[in-house]
């Protein structure tokens, strides 16, 4: 079996105290699959010595030099697709086909549109009549990452963090090392100085807080939940570091009446299931307008019962397993809240699905006769669960969408494609999207409210990396 090591100035080793073994477990069989050694605050420490060490040579870099690295860890990372696909699967359970058509390419895809994006970034500007303003690297940076869209979240810290100057600690989630991994060998790979890119393995408590109150590092850039977001920006308050935040979501999605209901309705509870719903922009609070209110109930349960459930190993368009056995038992919960709290299981409910009998699977399910202050409208539930919810008018659609701590993202749907410009116009949501068109990479990801702040992607993801600098008389003589 595989042991997973840190990567520490140019090297994979062995933690220096030994945090441990931790089993990472395949969500299907729920068998161990690899083990990683965990890392304490001390490995956390040397990691961030390293980067410091390497900043100064590193910063002084040019961006050409830096994109030609770029290029050569998109090579490496081309060449392991397949097995970086593979490992996503084992480690959390995306299925087959769409680990290697949408997981597996958010590596690709954040290369290709951040290497684009730097190219045409105004990285010095004039200012007034005599100063320049210069987008310098923020400096070192610690990066934390989640287990639900890995590859994701990791090529959409690195990717920028490099591309900008910056050299930076990645700390995995410890339920998705097996893709970072690899993410490691192909940085290795590609050649960058030791010390630029450094990984550490390890628990948030242990690794990510010691990252987050070491004085030597610039900016803490995040992605998880709300708790430890806020547990990341308390612990750097201290040394009054930058802290970037992608954090957690309940997005409404708004249904009016004048759509073609079956087609509408369908695409939008497939998407609230995508990726077993472990996805912090999920459409999950589906918002539908009084008079469909009841059809539109029928064609989500109906639509619900009829997705597949199973083995992520196979090909096909099904939905795999939860990634966690913790995970499993949080779903579950919020389910049994729901129930609990009087809202109608219409479709799914407690359990898994009939005939599987091993794997964190679920039943995807739908909630209706839900208010929006029960906890199952509230609460992030990170699985397979749509919550329906009636408006009586526009306004009252307004008022529902907002009414929520979070602000990822929000949907509308309407044949009126000018009464969904002026709605879009009114929700507080970083993304909001229109009748089921998706976001493309050169657009800013990231929320409102308490689903973050800071942007990623593109050009955005390279600005949250940079700090801009004035020289004042830079054009005097
Ligand atoms: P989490 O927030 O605990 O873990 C995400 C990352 O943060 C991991 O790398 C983890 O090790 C680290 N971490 C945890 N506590 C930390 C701390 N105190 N300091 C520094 N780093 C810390 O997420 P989870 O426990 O895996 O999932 C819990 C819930 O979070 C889910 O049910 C879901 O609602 C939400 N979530 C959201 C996203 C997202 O993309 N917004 C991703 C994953 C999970």
């Amino acid at each position: 079996m595989k042991t997973l090591q840190h990567y520490i100035a140019g090297r994979f080793v062995s933690p220096i105290k030994g945090g441990g073994l931790f089993d990472v477990v395949n969500p299907a069989t729920e068998e161990v699959v690899a083990q990683i050694e965990m890392g304490t605050a001390e490995d956390a420490n040397l990691a961030v010595e390293a980067a410091a060490k390497a900043f100064p040579a590193y910063a002084a870099t040019s961006l050409e030099e830096r994109i030609a690295l770029m290029e050569k860890l998109r090579a490496a990372y081309a060449r392991r697709y397949a097995e970086m696909a593979e490992a996503i699967t084992a480690e959390m359970g995306a299925p087959k086909d769409f680990s290697f058509n949408s997981q597996a390419e958010c590596g690709t895809g954040h290369i290709d549109q951040t290497l684009a994006a730097a190219r045409e970034l105004d990285w010095e500007a004039k200012s007034g009549k005599r100063g320049n303003v210069v987008r310098e690297p923020v400096g070192v940076c610690g990066l934390i990452t989640p287990w639900n869209w890995p590859m994701n979240q990791v090529a959409a810290k690195v990717v920028p963090a490099l591309l900008s100057g910056c050299t930076v600690i990645l700390k995995p989630s410890e339920m998705s090392p097996l893709s970072a991994q690899i993410w490691a060998e192909c940085v290795h790979e590609a050649g960058y100085p030791a010390g630029v890119f450094n990984m550490v393995h390890g628990t948030g408590p242990a690794v990510g807080s010691a990252l987050s109150v070491h004085p030597d590092v610039d900016m803490m850039s995040f992605t998880g939940s709300t708790r430890a977001g806020i547990a990341v920006a308390k612990a750097a308050a201290d040394t009054v570091k930058r802290v970037a935040q992608e954090l957690g979501g309940k997005s409404p999605n708004i249904v009016f009446a004048d759509n073609d209901l079956e087609k509408v309705i369908k695409r939008s509870v497939l998407h609230c299931f995508g990726n077993t719903g472990q996805s912090c922009n999920s459409p999950t609070r589906m918002l539908v307008e009084a008079s469909v209110y009841d059809k539109a109930v029928e064609i989500a349960a109906r639509v619900a019962n009829s997705v597949k459930v199973g083995d992520p190993s196979q090909p096909g368009n099904h939905l795999g397993p939860l990634a966690s056995k913790i995970q499993f038992e949080r779903v579950q919960g919020h389910i049994q809240k729901g129930i609990a709290e009087g809202a109608r299981v219409a479709a799914g409910g407690l359990g898994r699905p009939d005939g599987l009998t091993k794997g964190y699977y679920v039943r995807p399910t739908v909630f209706a006769d839900v208010n929006n202050q029960m906890h199952v409208a509230r609460e992030e539930i990170f699985g397979p669960v749509l919550v329906m919810i009636p408006f009586k008018d526009y306004e009252d659609a307004i008022a529902i969408a907002n009414d929520t701590p979070y602000g990822l993202a929000a949907y509308v749907q309407t044949e009126d494609w000018d009464k969904a410009r002026r709605i879009a116009r009114r929700l507080r949501a970083g993304s909001v999207y229109l009748n089921g068109v998706g976001q493309e990479y050169p657009s800013p990801f990231g929320g409102f409210k308490q689903s973050g702040n800071g942007r990623e992607w593109g050009k955005y993801g390279l600005l949250d990396f940079t700090e801009f600098k004035v020289i004042n008389g830079f054009h005097e003589a």
